[in-house]
């Protein structure tokens, strides 16, 4: 018998002529940049053709291909048809804007190809110094710990479970809720977003455990019906355990009193989330930090780097005032995962015990990029430049009789309607024309049972010349479509 044949030498996956190969990784880049710095040029928008979605509905590609020929494909099919939140005018649901920066950070941080489960490699050391900033920003204590995860959503679920733990002890991840001799309860504003009972669920809480408060005039949880609830259920043998406040709420961006959260939290012996999604990150700029006064005092914080940010996604962070709590939480010692006080395998820091990631990516570094880059000072004024902007278009707003304003402006986030005829649809028809044509891309919500045309400012590069042409967008498309009736 003649034996196996030793694999090949000097085979993989890399290029055989790195020469070439660099020229062509030249020419990508260079198209990355014009993307990015053409990103205002073209409409906000436009509906992928059938065409490109066809050639993308190839079988598996079981040969190669050229470089040069599938970097065209991206050109001519891909690149064109994003979703637009380059675009300054794009101010549809809440989504951040990305920089050139940060795309460099991407790049960067693909080339190390870093897995930032754990052990002792300088990635970590980058990740947890902006855990060491985010203590800073927000005035948290030295116990603090903050990982990144892919968004708030993730951040949020993560909170329910921490305070879960916290509420019922660690042994709960061995036996199970089904255990829990009280139902555990938890409070949030009924305008709070849907990933907050979404996390319940997924917690096995369920969502009906969330109570739903309503809200004031200012659509901020009513303190009041807050302790109400959670008295009544207190009487009714269930067990209070957290309660989440919001600092930007996600239809009209406003922030919960979150002192008068605290003092309740602190009173009944609840865990404080705070839902910073949107707006936790503007303790950046010192006119729009005192709003989110007694943010300082939660138990744990959700917040986007993808948002206000402007961080390239995804890159969102959960950031507790007690790391211990998230080893409680999520560590989960196993033979393979071996921790050795020297070699690779040392580090003290393992993302892995503080959050449900194993494997994770080098979020770090585009974050890192982008502040190091271009300073908190300059990140903090696009923050506020976006609440400008914001009060500026509902100025516009009430300036024409045509246009109602539906909320009062908070923060970055304006809605508001088109008074004509049969308004619910109307609007609705309005904010399609507007995406289809390319020309803005608001969203849409419903306040007070109405359609509202939603605003959110959330991009670096809009500014009043792009709030101008929503409004006049708006009363042109109003006039087309009575038009088109007539
Ligand atoms: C965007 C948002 C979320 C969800 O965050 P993701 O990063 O999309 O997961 C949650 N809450 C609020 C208030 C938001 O604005």
């Amino acid at each position: 018998m003649t034996p196996p044949a030793p694999p090949e030498q000097g085979v993989s996956l890399d290029p055989q002529d790195w020469n070439a190969f660099r020229a062509q990784a030249r020419r990508m880049l260079e198209d990355a940049l014009d993307h990015v710095e053409q990103v205002a040029s073209g409409p906000v928008w436009r509906a992928p053709p059938a065409e490109a979605r066809a050639r993308f509905e190839q079988a598996s590609p079981a040969a190669p291909a050229e470089l040069a020929e599938t970097h065209q494909r991206l050109l001519t099919d891909l690149l064109p048809y994003s979703s637009g939140n380059g675009h300054p005018a794009f101010m549809g649901w809440v989504q951040g804007a990305g920089t050139p920066v940060g795309m460099m950070g991407e790049l960067m941080a693909a080339a190390m190809n870093a897995n930032l489960g754990g052990r002792d490699h300088m990635p970590i050391a980058v990740e947890r110094q902006i855990g060491l900033w985010a203590r800073e920003w927000f005035r948290f204590p030295e116990t603090s710990e903050g990982l990144f995860v892919t968004g708030a959503s993730m951040a949020n679920f993560m909170g329910v479970l921490a305070a879960r733990t916290r509420a019922v002890g660690a042994d709960v991840r061995r036996s199970g809720v089904a255990e829990l001799k009280r139902p555990l309860t938890a409070y949030v504003a009924r305008t709070a977003h849907g990933c907050i009972a979404r996390a319940m669920d997924m917690a096995g809480l369920g969502s009906t455990a969330l109570r739903l408060i309503e809200t004031d005039q200012h659509h901020r949880i009513n303190l009041a019906q807050l302790r109400e609830a959670i008295a009544a259920d207190r009487a009714a043998g269930m067990q209070p355990f957290l309660v989440v406040g919001t600092a930007g709420t996600v239809d009209v961006g406003a922030v919960d009193v979150l002192e008068g959260l605290a003092d309740i939290a602190l009173r009944e012996d609840l865990w404080l989330h705070i839902d910073g999604a949107l707006a936790a990150l503007g303790v950046l700029s010192p006119a729009v930090a005192p709003l989110l006064a007694g943010i300082e005092r939660a138990d744990s914080i959700a917040f986007d780097f993808h948002k206000w940010g402007q961080v390239p996604y995804d890159a969102g962070y959960f950031l507790a005032r007690d790391g211990e709590r998230l080893r409680d939480t999520f560590a989960s010692p196993a033979a393979y995962l071996r921790r050795d006080g020297r070699g690779l395998a040392g580090g003290d820091f393992w993302p892995c015990d503080y959050g449900p990631d194993l494997s994770r990516g080098f979020r770090a570094l585009k974050t890192w990029l982008t502040f190091t880059t271009l300073g908190t000072d300059a990140i903090g004024a696009a923050i506020a430049r976006t609440c400008e902007l914001a009060r500026m278009l509902a100025r516009e707003v009430e300036a024409r009789p045509e246009l109602e304003l539906l909320a009062p402006v908070a923060l970055n986030i304006v809605c508001f309607r088109h008074l004509g005829a049969d308004a619910d649809t109307l609007n609705a028809e309005i904010v399609a024309e507007l995406h289809e044509s390319g020309r803005a891309a608001p969203s849409l919500t419903t306040i007070g049972g109405k359609i509202a045309i939603r605003a959110a400012i959330v991009n670096h590069r809009t500014g009043p010349a792009d709030i101008l042409n929503l409004v006049e967008g708006v009363l042109d498309t109003a006039r087309g479509l009575a038009r088109r009736v007539a």
